[in-house]
Order: C-alpha cells, then structure tokens, then sequence
C-alpha cells in the first residue's frame, strides 16, 4: 500500500524546483511538518522560509511531511511506517525533531492526527523516549500555544531569523549527549530564551474556572516566555524556495517585502504581535528577486503591502525588467498611479479592498481609518484602468454592531457597484462587487481580546439579512464564512489547556466538533462567548510581546469610546505600546 504514496510523493518531487536533499550522515534531523495537505503548505510563505533556512544549516538536513491527502487517508491508516517525510520518504520516528509550522488554529487538529498516524503518542506526557521530539510554531502558536501545550515538547516563541541558528546549537550538543527527555527540555527552556516548554509550567485555576496563573515548575524559570523578534535589517527577505505547479501560486515567487502593519487596526493580531512594523529595503528585494530566481512573475506580500516607504521604486524596477506583480493586499487610501499602473501592466482584472465594516462609524471602533470617500475614489480609480471586478471583504458580529452597521455594508456595496458600472460604461465587459463577509473572532493580543464572539445564531441572522438585502442587486455577489468554524476558531484561538479535551475527541475519536461539543462535561461558551473582566488573566500571556497590557485595555475602552488612534510608526510619535521600550 506504501508504494502508492510514496508515488504520489515522488510525482510532487519531478514538479518542483528549489528542492534540497541532503545526506543524513551525522546530521541533526528534522521533519517540518506542515498540517495540511501539500498545497496548502506550499503556498505558505512561513513554512517555505523555515524549510530553506533549516536547510542552509551545514549541520542540519530538514525535510517536509504534509497532512494526508482526502483519498490516501485510508492508505495512511493501513501502512506500518505512516507518514513519510517527501525527500526521503522517510517515517517520522526516524528524524531528531519533528517541527510543526502552524499558521491556522483550525488545524489543530490535523496535527495531533499526524502525530497518531505516525505513531507517535500525541500526548507529550505519554512519550517515552527522547526521539523524536515534537515542537511547533508559527503565527498561531504566537498568539496562543495553550489549547496545543499538552502535545508539544517545546514551543518556538519567535520569528526564525532571530530564533534558528542558537537554537540549532545548543540541540546538537544536547542531542549528543545523554540527557533524558524531561533533562533535554529543562536544559533547552532555561539556556534558549524564546523556547517554551508547556510541561514546566502549571497553570492554575479559581472555582469559577477562570485562569488564576501559569506557574513555573522549576527554579530559573522566565515567568513569562519573551517572544524573539528578528532585526530585519540584518537578513535576506523571504521568498519562495521550492517552485511548484501544485499551488495557488505556480511560478510565481512569493516575496515578503516587509513585516507586521503599523496601521493598528484593532481587531488584527499580526498588527500587534509583529510590532513594530519592519521593511526589507528595496535594494535588498531587488537582489532577492533577481532574474537568477527562475520567474519574473513576483507576488510581494506583507500585512499591507502599499505601506511600504518605497514601494512606488520597488514596482517601478520589478516592471522595468518585465516581471509582473501581484499584491496580497492593497489599502484603498494607497492605491495611487503608479501601483495602479503596475496592476494594469501586470493584467490585473480584479482586485481586493478591505472596508472591513459597512459604516463610518464602526470603522472608527476598529480604527480602520478609511473613509467612504477614499473607498469610492479607489474603485473608481480601478476601474478606469479596466479593473472591473472589485472584491470587498467585510466582517460581521464586530463590537458594538447594530442594523444600521449592516445596513452601511449593502449600501457601500451598491454604492461601488454604481462606480464600477458607471466607469465600465461603454466597456464590452461589465464589472462585478463580490462581497466576502467573515465572521469576527476576538483574537489575544489585540484590543478586542476581553471581548466575546457574537455567537453562531446571531451571525448566521445577520448573514442571512445581507444575503437578503442584497439578493435582487444585479452584478453584486455575495460569499460568507460558515459562522460554526469561526466559533472553533474561537475556540482555539482563546482556550486554555482544557480545550485539548475538544481537540482529542475530534482528532483521536473522529467525533465531529459538534458531536465533541455537545457531549464534553466542559461547556465550550466558557472560552468563546464570554465577555473578559479587565483583571482577568488570559492563557496566552504565558508569552511576553512586550505589549503592555494596560495600552491594549486603554485602546479596547477607546472603541467603545469610537475613537481612533494614530498609527504604529517606530521612531515618530505614537501612542507607546511598550515595543520600542517606554
Ligand atoms: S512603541 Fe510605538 S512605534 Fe513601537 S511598536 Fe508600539 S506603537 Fe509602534
């Protein structure tokens, strides 16, 4: 049965380019593992930057390992070895470290299977001996790695630049020596700061079931884990690493042009737990996106990629040399000529504008700073160079929300539509608004993380009423997320501990997570509809970002308030979070 994936396996590898394959021979060993199916992981950025900066490591081989695809699971199941790493086709007890990257909550899941697929007892306090030990990280684990701690040997609390290289040093020694498992992880938690080993710390719980502490377990211990942070001035930009006709983005290299976003829009984690805001220098990404890297075709990423100081030089070299360009994410208020005329010449016939809520008034709660105006102008503006198709993406459930909200979001939706079909007007295509509207999850770390979900029933209400009022509107179309897995985001992305009893269920005993809910003795409303006391301490300020808690309250009472702040901008005046030092 093996040979049939192992097959599929081998095809991925004729498809690619950029693969590394390495000699064992007296290597540390890891599996990076990604938990989900290989396309998903390889259109990630996070995972293909950690894969090609393991593998620069003389000392080190790193080779990938995917969640089952649909039809191999049964397959997966019956073969003696499990999953196998893609180079080497190699079962996951065979490597030193099995290193998730974990960019989803909603895949929890999936790694605790991968984990029992290969055999490998998912519980960290069921494995015995010290290979292969299993960590994980990556933008979820950032935010909140307790609904996981129970699974996971050591936790790496930081971006990989500034994490990797002393990490890799202090294992080789320990995993030349003799140490057993809970010696390794006592030894790695006090000499490698950014490393969090969940089992040397106790949490603690009041009788109303709230969260009282997380207490560490042994004598030098940090209180709370400080989060690495990378001086990117200091490193090559991220970029595709292994080519591949499998993804979303074939041929096309994935740049990141710059970290975090300064525009501190309340509802986003990465715009808090990336502070401050970092740019790779033009120059550096030019370098990066040399002709050398086998396609002109560059999607540049970030958090808002118009933000960048020299964008406008950046586009203009990249299209000199006859690349073209996508964008993962425009602001309205940014698109000006010369990124428009980068998307022209890059045949662009569609672009995506993130009102995030309907109304003036809601966008001052969330500190969105985009005014109708400069939406209207942004739309007219795409459509006069022939994009006519205009994706709007909406949150619904946000604090403070009323009907009248809702209301602002069908009518800026007609509103555009009358834009593009005015500026399309003797156009032989006709232009499209497509409305996706996605339910809020509070997320930690942001302003918004004492607040509660708005709740499944209410959210479906509300979709149904926008689907409704917008049914009849001709070339408007509408897309919702399924309100049910915004409330498991929620779930995982604001539980303790405890929630790993949902997760076991779901993964070891293939309930569905209604099935796990209904039938817990925990009532999962605890962590997700329950509105935070100002006091109350959260799970996942087990980790330090440095932000102060109190500038995160002040910024919640703000949006209530509907007050908007300024900007996160290093150096200039802002209102100090605690990042840049007090
Ligand atoms: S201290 Fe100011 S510039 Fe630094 S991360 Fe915080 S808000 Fe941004």
């Amino acid at each position: 049965m093996t040979w049939k994936i192992k097959q599929r396996q081998q095809k991925w590898l004729e498809g690619e380019r950029g693969t590394v394959r390495k000699d064992w021979g007296g290597k540390i060993t890891i599996a990076l593992a990604f938990p989900n199916r290989y396309a998903v992981g390889m259109s990630n950025l996070g995972f293909q930057y950690v894969y090609q900066a393991l593998n620069r490591f003389e000392t080190v081989v790193c080779e990938r390992v995917f969640y089952p695809e649909p039809e191999d699971m049964a397959l997966v199941r019956q073969s003696p070895g499990g999953l196998l790493s893609v180079e080497s086709q190699r079962p996951l007890p065979d490597f030193d470290l099995v290193a998730f990257s974990v960019p989803y909550e909603n895949d929890y899941t999936n790694l605790v299977e991968m984990l029992e697929l290969s055999g490998i007892p998912p519980r960290a306090r069921e494995r015995g001996s010290t290979r292969p030990l299993i960590a994980a990280g990556g933008v979820a684990l950032f935010i909140n790695p307790e609904p996981l701690a129970d699974y996971l040997d050591f936790v790496f609390a930081g971006e990989g630049e500034a994490l990797l290289s002393e990490f890799l040093d202090f294992f080789k020694e320990l995993r030349n020596g003799s140490g057993s498992r809970p010696e390794i992880l006592l030894d790695l938690a006090k000499s490698v700061e950014g490393i969090y080993v969940p089992s040397l710390y106790e949490p603690v719980y009041g009788e109303d079931g709230t969260l009282e502490a997380i207490r560490p377990c042994a004598p030098d211990l940090p209180e709370r884990i400080p989060v690495r942070r990378a001086d990117l001035s200091r490193e090559d930009p991220c970029r595709t690493a292994v080519f591949t006709a499998n993804t979303e983005f074939s041929n096309v290299m994935l740049l990141e042009i710059g970290r975090g976003c300064g525009r501190g829009c309340r509802f986003c984690a990465a715009g808090f737990v990336y502070r401050p805001v970092r740019y790779h220098s033009a120059e550096r990404l030019l370098q990066a996106a040399s002709p050398e890297c086998g396609t002109n075709r560059i999607g540049l990423v970030s958090a808002a990629v118009s933000d960048h100081p020299e964008i406008v030089d950046l586009c203009t070299s990249l299209l000199d040399r006859g690349g073209s360009l996508s964008f993962s994410s425009l602001r309205a208020d940014t698109i000006g000529s010369r990124i428009l005329s980068a998307l022209e010449a890059s045949e662009h016939h569609a672009v995506a504008i993130a009102p995030e809520a309907g109304s003036e008034r809601l966008r001052r709660v969330i500190n969105k700073k985009l005014s109708e105006d400069q939406i209207f102008r942004a739309a007219e503006m795409l459509a006069e160079k022939n994009i006519l198709n205009i994706k709007l993406y909406f949150m619904i459930g946000l604090p403070t929300e009323e009907r009248a909200d809702l209301e602002a979001i069908v009518e800026l939706a007609k509103e555009i539509r009358h834009h593009v079909l005015h500026s399309s007007r003797g156009k032989t295509r006709l232009g499209t608004v497509t409305l996706s509207v996605n339910s809020f999850v509070p997320k930690p770390f942001t302003p918004f993380q004492w607040t509660a979900f708005a709740g499944v029933a209410e959210l479906k209400e509300k979709a149904k009423w926008i689907q409704k009022a917008l049914a009849k509107v001709p070339n408007v179309r509408v897309h919702f997320d399924l309100p049910k897995w915004a409330y498991v985001q929620a779930l995982l992305s604001r539980g303790d501990r405890r929630v790993s009893l949902f997760i076991d269920k779901v993964a070891r005993e293939n309930f569905t997570w209604t099935r796990a809910m209904r039938t817990s003795p925990l009532n999962p409303d605890f962590w997700v509809m329950r509105e935070r006391q100002q006091e109350e301490k959260f799970p996942w300020e087990v980790l330090d970002h440095a932000i102060e808690r109190n500038y995160l309250w002040e910024e919640y009472r703000r949006a209530l308030a509907e007050k908007e702040s300024p900007e996160c901008r290093p150096g200039k005046n802002c209102r100090k979070c605690g990042v840049c030092g007090p």
